[in-house]
């Protein structure tokens, strides 16, 4: 288990204990088997590293009620996450996770890009999307359903 949260606090869903910054939820809704849960204080970043990125930006307690040991990062593995949502806005999956153009780029640093093959033939696409992106002319559903990696890391 990464360490998200300060020790000993964790939400179980389902069969799965998950380490999480409980003194940065502010809102948790339970239905129809899914948990929604709400964080104050924490950007979502992306994914590295195959995990759903997180990182505290500010604390929501004072400081007596802090643990000194909290993480400031937060990282849970894609499948146990349906979406993100930040401001309001799906900030993931992209449309690119499930296109066929898309295919990802690992940074020498962790994180992986997403390039949008159809940029080489259309000007309309951008070389590496904005994400997310949630509307697109040029979407079509890839057979393999994710991005398919790219074997060399490069810079980004
Ligand atoms: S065509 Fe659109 S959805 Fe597909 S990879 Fe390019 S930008 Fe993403």
């Amino acid at each position: 288990m990464h360490r998200n949260g300060p020790p000993g606090t964790f939400v179980r869903l389902g069969g799965v204990r998950i380490s999480l910054p409980t003194d940065q939820i502010v809102a948790v809704e339970q239905a129809r088997g899914a948990v929604t849960v709400a964080f104050g204080g924490m950007r979502f970043i992306g994914v590295e590293q195959g995990r759903l990125t997180f990182v505290r930006v500010r604390d929501l307690w004072p400081e007596e009620r802090l643990s000194p040991d909290r993480s400031w990062k937060m990282t849970l593995e894609t499948h146990w996450v349906t979406s993100v949502h930040e401001n309001g806005c799906q900030a993931w999956p992209s449309l690119c996770a499930s296109c066929t153009h898309a295919r990802a780029i690992p940074s020498s640093h962790g994180s992986v890009f997403t390039l949008c093959q159809l940029s080489s033939i259309d000007a309309r696409f951008s070389r590496y999307p904005t994400l997310p992106v949630l509307a697109c002319p040029g979407y079509e559903t890839s057979p393999a359903a994710g991005i398919a990696p790219d074997p060399k890391p490069v810079a980004p």
